[in-house]
């Protein structure tokens, strides 16, 4: 029998169960009397995971549907303004002193002749020896001038330079949680104690020691890596990719500024270290700092040493928190009447700031699939594929900052490029790629959260050497001109946009 969805439960209350309690109240009408209920559940006791501080540019637009507006967000989330990924030492390993480094802006490249990729001229030397993303986006100077993307009295959410934000995980969550309750969300403290299933082996009601018995037409398993409904209760098969991505531990720290107006990175930061990496993310009052590392290539002790070397003296009397990390997916993200959302879904190391975009995937698949007239299977096995799709994709982007490293100064980098270690479509992109460039042809699945270009960053960021045919490229004096072209514009982009801390100042009222 087919019920139409008229109850969601939401159990758990960090960025997963928050925002997809509040997009969800707001795309499915939490305050009409016809629309869906929204109720979310958390546990006073258990906490939320607390880390996950940078976003993707999708972030904007579940921010504007949920109906906050930007200045609101940036004052209650405690955020920043961040343009892209400055990746330290990723390609070798630093040698006497000297790093190496190159960027993963969010500008999309620009285009020749209105079409054409400049990738290839710029492979055939046409820009001489710019690095790519500085050959294609106005974003690497912005970034190298500590410029922010917009001025003050830009619209908002947009601006000259495209980005996204980092911000407090546990203000943002706050926050949300405050939108999410005028929007029509219940709100429940309390600590889910059993899973009750029906016979059809769908939940049937969820036991709480403060509220007894909640039923809903639809849960939504957002309990992090406790995967409470979805793993204990619906025995979700959990799909480990440890074999691929190595890093399951993290040690993460809050680390002060030395002095109030000291300058913020407008991206994260994220240096290649022995066994892993470090984040370091800038917000207006602290820096969120942290290494992220594989337990089977180093110990606990060393992994601290590296982040103590890396923070410096501001580390000093502070105790790092260690995080342990089950790195995969579920097979099946929907099961009968319950849905995965977040942790409880799947993991994958944070490079590329993948954890929230793929809970705003799923709540965006959510608001415009559900189908709330009843009959789950269709639209689960939609959503299963599409999750599955989303992951898998966004395994590759990760594997592939690792997989064309140069370093050899720890297992770590080299088993790193263990072809066994590779997805196949990875591999099979790559030996494509040693004749061209990644191209929107590589990526014709709906569900990409990475497209073609940003393939390109990483792999001309880190060196790998495409072979094109000069023969097949005959605009080269255009591209050249273009190249000059994007010199010129990034250098007035960086001269007009304000210090991204002055802009923050602002925006946060202080000082
Ligand atoms: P949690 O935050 O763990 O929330 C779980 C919730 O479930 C809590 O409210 C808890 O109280 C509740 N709960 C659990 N059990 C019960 C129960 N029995 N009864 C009632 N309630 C219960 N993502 C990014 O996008 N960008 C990043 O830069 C990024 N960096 C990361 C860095 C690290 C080191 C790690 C580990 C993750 C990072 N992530 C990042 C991922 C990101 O943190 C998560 O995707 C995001 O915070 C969502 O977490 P969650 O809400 O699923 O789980």
């Amino acid at each position: 029998m087919n019920k139409p969805i008229d109850d969601i439960l939401i159990v758990g209350g960090g960025t997963a169960g928050w925002l997809t309690a509040a997009y969800l109240a707001r795309r499915l009408g939490g305050l009409r009397p016809d629309g869906v209920r929204i109720t979310l559940i958390e546990s006073s006791e258990i906490g939320i995971i607390g880390v996950g501080e940078g976003t993707f540019p999708t972030i904007q637009n579940t921010l504007r549907t949920i109906g906050i507006d930007e200045a609101q967000f940036m004052r209650g989330a405690g955020a920043t303004f961040k343009q892209g990924i400055r990746f330290v030492d990723w390609k070798t390993a630093p040698k006497d002193g000297v790093h190496s480094h190159y960027y993963h802006p969010f500008a999309s490249p620009r285009l020749l002749n209105g079409g054409l990729d400049l990738a290839p001229y710029w492979l055939l030397g046409a820009a001489g020896d710019i690095p790519f993303s500085d050959a294609v986006t106005l974003q690497d100077k912005v970034c190298e001038a500590g410029r922010a993307p917009k001025r003050l009295d830009d619209p908002q959410y947009g601006g000259p330079m495209a980005y996204a934000y980092h911000f407090d995980a546990g203000k943002l969550a706050n926050l949300l949680r405050d939108v999410g309750k005028l929007t029509g969300v219940k709100h429940l403290l309390g600590n889910v104690t059993a899973v009750n299933k029906a016979k059809d082996g769908a939940i049937a009601s969820i036991a709480t020691a403060e509220h007894g018995e909640l039923t809903a037409d639809l849960y939504i398993d957002c309990t992090g890596f406790a995967g409470a409904l979805i793993g204990k209760a619906m025995g979700g098969e959990w799909i480990d990719k440890s074999d691929t991505l190595f890093v399951d531990r993290a040690l993460a720290m809050q680390v002060p500024y030395d002095r109030p107006d000291a300058p913020v990175s407008t991206t994260t930061i994220s240096t290649a270290h022995e066994a892993g990496w470090t984040w370091d993310i800038g917000l207006p009052e602290r820096r969120g700092a942290g290494y992220v590392f594989s337990s089977r290539h180093t110990s606990e002790d060393r992994a601290e040493e590296i982040l103590r070397g890396y923070v410096g003296r501001a580390g000093d009397g502070l105790t790092p928190r260690l995080l342990k990390l089950k790195v995969g997916h579920r097979a099946r993200h929907w099961i009968k009447n319950c849905v995965a959302v977040g942790l409880s879904g799947g993991f994958l190391e944070p490079l590329e700031s993948t954890g929230i975009v793929l809970i705003e995937a799923a709540a965006y698949m959510l608001a415009r699939n559900l189908p709330r007239h009843g009959g789950f299977e269709a639209a689960a096995r939609q959503f299963n594929q599409a999750m599955t799709d989303r992951y898998l994709r966004a395994i590759d982007f990760i594997k592939l900052h690792y997989c064309i490293s140069q370093r050899a100064d720890n297992a770590f980098w080299t088993d790193n490029r263990d072809p066994a270690s590779i997805p196949e479509t990875l591999r099979d992109h790559l030996e494509m790629w040693k004749h061209r460039p990644p191209n929107m042809f590589d990526f014709p699945n709906l569900h990409e959260s990475f497209k073609y270009f940003n393939y390109q960053y990483i792999l001309y960021g880190m060196g790998y050497p495409t072979q094109v045919d000069p023969a097949a490229h005959d605009h080269v004096a255009l591209a050249r001109a273009d190249f000059a072209r994007v010199q010129e514009a990034g250098k007035r982009a960086a001269a007009g946009l304000p210090d991204h801390r002055l802009l923050l100042n602002a925006v946060h009222g202080r000082g």
